[in-house]
């Protein structure tokens, strides 16, 4: 660790600002909303400085920096450009004992100040001891999003039931239960809803039978995306953050898996070699059998969950056993593929419609029953998952059905990932491009004239069916 964390109290404390420009605005703001009783030295001064003084938060002095001034001092913070000040500010404050930090200088510092998220009472601060603000920066914007703004009165309302809880439940692990309850559950989700009577009804009722109640289960049907975990859903993203148990398939990235919880119990059902994999009824059993164990479920499907994901089985599972569910859609394959490939599925002149159809084939090597003629229309997007093994009969039919041989086609296999790759062709030369470029699945195929606005560095061929854009 460079740097330990402490929070300090300045409330009332003195403390030094050297200083009157931008960066000594925006420490001072920070200092005056801990309550410092802050000492500006400086011969200039920004406007906000006298507003301040004005309003009895800062006082200055227009003049230069003495011993004295850091002698007086809780802290101090030296906002200056001048290189010579600042290392005079820097060896008085060290051998004065008095902590300080020159804003931007860590070596002269011998505190820093982190990049701050604050809720109410509740304060994260980010540091990376002086050696990368901007990222500690960035991760404050990025926690930004993630922290709910209901914080604020979620920590008013554990303030204000503390005692009461520690009297209804004198055993610790039923009042972390009876916490955990309040802080995660449907009383946590009418503080977010903004509807504080019902939260405090829902905690009167809880303290009033203290017997610790089974927890009441949940299974949260959640899209990952396409494996990008940036691709993935803010509330997507708390669901994992907050789950007992996950329970995902093989189109779930480890990236994405990362981000969930440590303590979540981790349940794979997809396919492993060699094993004989869940089926759809065995897992449907599962995540009833879960929720009824009190568990917060995360259902964690790659993709949307309702698009040739099976979602709608499992949500018909859980209703049927009065289980409550929540839905989470995800960017679906078809969506991250023709972004990441840098192509619309839709465009005026080129396609007014598109259609996400299943190439899966039958046990009889059947292509699925679609509308082929449909389909076979110009000024229309087909976009095929799960096709890698059929491709070759989608294409000979589409062709039959009257769709020109030269039609653009994108293969995207692995989307948006590290290793994604795209090949260009058309459906005439499918088959062969799909073999060449080995592609393997996970990957999408996007047939219509919208394909060829793909950023390929090569541009379609016709005679030799291979084109990897991908690097
Ligand atoms: N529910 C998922 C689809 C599941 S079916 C969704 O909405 O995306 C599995 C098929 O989805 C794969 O065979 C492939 O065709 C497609 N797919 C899923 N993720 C993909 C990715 N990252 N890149 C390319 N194709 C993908």
């Amino acid at each position: 660790m460079k740097a330990f964390p402490l929070f300090v109290e300045l409330d009332g404390q003195a403390v030094l600002l050297v200083g009157g420009g931008e960066a000594a605005v925006s420490k001072a703001r920070l200092l005056i909303s801990a309550g410092a009783r802050i000492t500006v030295v400086a011969r200039e001064l920004a406007d906000d400085f006298y507003a301040w003084a004005h309003e009895g938060l800062v006082r200055i002095q227009r003049r230069d920096v003495q011993e004295l001034d850091i002698e007086l001092s809780r802290l101090v913070v030296s906002a200056v450009e001048d290189e010579g000040t600042n290392r005079w500010i820097s060896a008085a404050a060290k051998r004065l004992k008095v902590p300080v930090n020159v804003v931007d200088k860590p070596a002269l510092s011998t505190f820093s100040v982190p990049a701050i998220l604050q809720r109410g009472p509740i304060t994260v601060g980010i540091s990376s001891g002086g050696s990368a603000p901007m990222l500690a920066q960035q991760l404050r914007a990025e926690l930004e999003a993630l922290l709910p703004h209901s914080l604020a009165e979620l920590s008013q309302l554990t303030e204000r039931y503390q005692a009461e809880a520690r009297l209804a439940f004198p055993d610790i692990r039923a009042r972390r239960a009876f916490w955990d309850d309040v802080l995660g559950g449907p009383i946590a989700d009418a503080v977010k809803a903004g509807d504080f009577a019902q939260a405090e009804r829902l905690i009167a009722t809880r303290l009033a039978e203290p017997t610790p109640v089974a927890q009441q289960g949940q299974v949260a049907l959640v899209g990952a995306g396409p494996g990008d975990p940036g691709l993935l859903t803010l509330k997507a993203l708390q669901l994992l953050q907050r789950a007992n148990v996950i329970v995902h398939d093989k189109l779930v990235t480890d990236e994405v898996l990362d981000l969930a919880r440590r303590e979540a119990r981790r349940i794979y059902v997809g396919k492993a070699p060699g094993k004989p994999s869940k089926t759809q009824d065995e897992i449907n059993a599962l995540l009833v059998e879960l929720a009824q164990q009190g568990e917060r479920v995360v259902r964690l499907k790659g993709g949307d969950p309702f698009i040739f994901g099976r979602g709608g089985e499992e949500l018909e599972a859980l209703r049927q056993a009065g289980i409550p569910v929540e839905i989470v859609p995800g960017i679906t394959a078809a969506a991250a593929c023709a972004a990441s490939a840098g192509f619309p599925l839709t465009h005026r002149g080129l396609a007014s419609s598109v259609t996400f159809v299943s190439g899966q084939v039958a046990e009889s090597g059947k292509l699925p029953d679609l509308d082929w003629a449909r389909l076979a229309t110009g000024d229309h997007t087909v976009a095929v998952y799960m096709g890698v093994a059929s491709a070759e009969s989608i294409a000979a039919r589409l062709i039959e059905e009257g769709r020109a041989a030269d039609t653009p086609v994108r293969v995207i296999e692995n989307g948006t990932r590290p290793d994604e790759r795209v090949v260009a062709s058309n459906l005439g030369n499918l088959a062969g491009a799909v073999k060449a470029a080995r592609i393997r699945p996970p990957a999408l195929i996007v047939i219509g004239e919208v394909a060829a606005l793909a950023q390929t560095k090569e541009a379609p061929d016709v005679a030799h069916p291979l084109a990897v854009a991908a690097e």
